[in-house]
C-alpha cells in the first residue's frame, strides 16, 4: 500500500506532464515567433535607421511616381545628392527633409516595380525579377493606398553587436520559459495533488469494501464530479451496508423460523421412538401440524425470492373482482363467527373484470382478512370495501378491523420481512412475519400498491391500490 502515500500518482503525473507539455509548446511559439519578430523587426530597424533616411527616400519616390505615373526615370532620384535640393523641386512638393543620396547612403538600395521587377539598381540588377525574400523585407511605396513598387534594401550581415542582441531577446525568453516550467512543474504538482488526494482515498475505500468491510465512506468534499462521486460512492456503501445487514437477518431469521418446528418435530419423533407415547393419531397429529408449518414457511421463502429474482409468473386472466372479493370473505365467515367478529364486505357494483392472478390475489386477501381477524378481539368488526375512485377509476380495497391498531413508528416495518409486532404473541398465532411481505410482493407484480394506515387503539386499515386499464 506504501504507493498510495505518494503524494503523486500516474494520473499526478500526466497532469504535471501536460502542464509542461503546454508551457513547453508555448514558450517554443513564443521564441520562434518572437525571434522571427524580431529578427526581421531588427533588419528594418537597420534599414530604416542605420540607412538614414530610407524612409525620406520611400517618400520622395512615392511623390515621384504620383506625378509621373511609372518608375521611368527614376535614377535622378537615386542619384541626386545633398547638394541637388533643387532636384526636389522637379518632383517634390513642400519641404522633405534632407534627401540623401544612394551613394552617401553608403548602401545598395534599389527600387523594385509593382510586379516585383528590379527597375533601378546601383549593382546593375535592373530587369530582374526581386525575390520574395527580397520584396518581403523591402519597403513598400504606397500611392493613394495602392503598392506601386518596393524600396529594396541589401541584405546587410548583422554585426556582432546586432547578434548579441538577438542573443539577449533569445535569453530572455529562454529564461522566462524556464520560469515558466518551474511554476507549471509546481503548480502542477499542488493541482495534481488536489485531484489525486480525494481519489486516493475512494480507492482505498473501494479495496476496504471489496475485502467486506462496509462501514468505509469517503469524505464528501468540494461540490465537483469528485465530490459526486464521493457522494455516490457513499450511498453505494451505504447501500451494500444495508443489504448485508439484510441477509444476516434473513439467514438468522429463517435459522430461528425452521428450528422451532423442527425442535417439536425431533422431541416428538423421539418420544414416539422411545416408546414414550404411542404411535397413534393424536400423536402423530402435530408433527404433521409443524410439518405443514415449515411447508408454508418453504414456501413463503420461495415466494419471496422468485420476486426478488423478477422471476414470479403470474397467470393472469380475466378475473371478476367483485366476486373474488366475496368469495374470500365467505371462506373466512366460520373463523369470524367463531372469534366473534363481525366480518362484512361492502362491494361496489361498477367494479370491472381486471386480468389477474386469481390464485395469487386470494392469497394476498387471505393474509390481510387473516391478519384482521387475528388482531381483532371478540365484539370487534373487519370490513372489506371495494370500490373505484379518482379519474382513472382505479381499484381501491381496504381491509378495516378494529383491532388494537398499528404504532405509528412500526407502520413503516409491518411489511418488512420476519418482522412482528409483538413476537412471542404472533408466533403463538402461528405468523411467521412473511405475511405482509408476499402480499406486497404479489401486489406490486400485479402493478398495484399496498399499504397501511392505522389509528391505534381503534384498528388498522391495509389499502390496496390496483390499476385498470382504459379501454
Ligand atoms: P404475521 O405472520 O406475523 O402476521 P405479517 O407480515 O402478516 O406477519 O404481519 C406483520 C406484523 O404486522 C404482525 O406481526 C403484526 O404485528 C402487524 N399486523 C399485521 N396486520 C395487523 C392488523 N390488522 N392489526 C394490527 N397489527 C397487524
Amino acid at each position: 500500500m506504501s504507493r498510495s502515500y505518494f503524494p503523486i500518482g500516474g494520473l499526478g503525473l500526466k497532469l504535471i506532464a501536460a502542464f509542461l507539455l503546454v508551457i513547453v509548446v508555448g514558450v517554443a511559439v513564443t521564441a520562434i515567433l518572437a525571434n522571427q519578430a524580431t529578427t526581421s523587426e531588427f533588419r528594418l530597424y537597420m534599414f530604416r535607421g542605420g540607412m538614414g533616411s530610407a524612409g525620406q527616400v520611400r517618400a520622395a519616390l512615392a511623390e515621384y511616381y504620383a506625378q509621373r505615373g511609372s518608375w521611368a526615370g527614376v535614377e535622378a532620384v537615386f542619384e541626386a545628392d545633398m547638394g541637388q535640393m533643387g532636384m526636389m523641386g522637379r518632383f517634390g512638393r513642400g519641404p522633405m527633409g534632407p534627401m540623401m543620396s544612394a551613394t552617401m547612403m553608403g548602401s545598395d538600395l534599389a527600387l523594385a516595380n509593382a510586379s516585383g521587377r528590379i527597375v533601378y539598381s546601383p549593382q546593375g540588377r535592373a530587369g530582374q525579377q526581386a525575390s520574395s525574400a527580397e520584396l518581403e523585407n523591402g519597403l513598400p511605396i504606397l500611392v493613394n493606398g495602392r503598392r506601386v513598387g518596393t524600396l529594396l534594401g541589401s541584405a546587410l550581415p548583422l554585426t556582432a553587436q546586432d547578434q548579441a542582441f538577438l542573443d539577449q531577446v533569445n535569453r530572455a525568453i529562454l529564461v522566462s520559459g524556464l520560469i515558466a516550467g518551474g511554476l507549471a512543474l509546481i503548480l502542477g504538482a499542488v493541482l495534481a495533488a488536489s485531484i489525486t488526494a480525494p481519489l486516493r482515498r475512494l480507492r482505498a475505500a473501494a479495496e476496504a469494501i471489496a475485502q467486506g468491510r462496509l462501514d468505509q465512506r469517503v469524505p464528501p468534499g468540494l461540490p465537483d464530479e469528485i465530490g459526486a462521486l464521493s457522494a455516490a460512492f457513499n450511498r453505494m456503501a451505504e447501500g451494500l451496508a444495508q443489504a448485508e445487514e439484510l441477509r444476516r437477518r434473513m439467514v438468522a431469521d429463517i435459522a430461528h423460523e425452521l428450528r422451532t418446528p423442527l425442535s417439536v418435530i425431533q422431541a416428538q419423533v423421539e418420544a414416539l421412538l422411545d416408546g414414550v407415547f404411542p404411535a397413534d393419531a393424536e400423536h402423530i397429529r402435530p408433527i404433521h401440524e409443524e410439518t405443514l408449518l415449515l411447508r408454508r414457511l418453504v414456501d413463503d421463502l420461495r415466494t419471496l425470492a422468485l420476486a426478488d429474482a423478477g422471476q414470479l409468473q403470474l397467470e393472469r386472466a380475466p378475473t371478476d373482482v367483485a366476486g373474488l372479493v366475496q368469495r374470500a370473505v365467505f371462506r373466512f365467515q366460520p373463523q369470524a363467527l367463531e372469534k366473534g367478529v363481525t366480518l362484512t364486505a361492502e362491494v361496489a357494483s361498477d367494479l370491472p373484470t381486471l386480468k389477474l392472478d386469481a390464485q395469487r390475489m386470494d392469497q394476498v386477501l387471505g393474509i390481510l382478512l387473516d391478519n384482521a381477524l387475528r388482531y381483532t378481539p371478540a365484539g370487534g368488526r373487519v370490513c372489506v370495501r371495494v370500490e373505484r375512485r379518482g379519474q382513472d377509476g382505479r381499484l381501491y380495497l381496504g381491509v378495516s378491523d378494529t383491532g388494537p391498531g398499528i404504532p405509528a413508528e412500526d407502520l413503516p416495518h409491518v411489511f418488512d420481512r420476519f418482522w412482528r409486532g409483538e413476537k412471542s404473541r404472533s408466533r403463538a398465532g402461528g405468523g411467521s412475519g412473511l405475511g405482509l411481505a408476499i402480499a406486497k410482493q404479489l401486489v406490486e407484480a400485479h402493478g398495484g400498491r399496498l399499504w397501511a394506515e392505522s389509528t391505534p387503539g381503534q384498528g388498522s386499515t391495509f389499502f390496496m391500490e390496483l390499476p385498470v386499464p382504459k379501454v
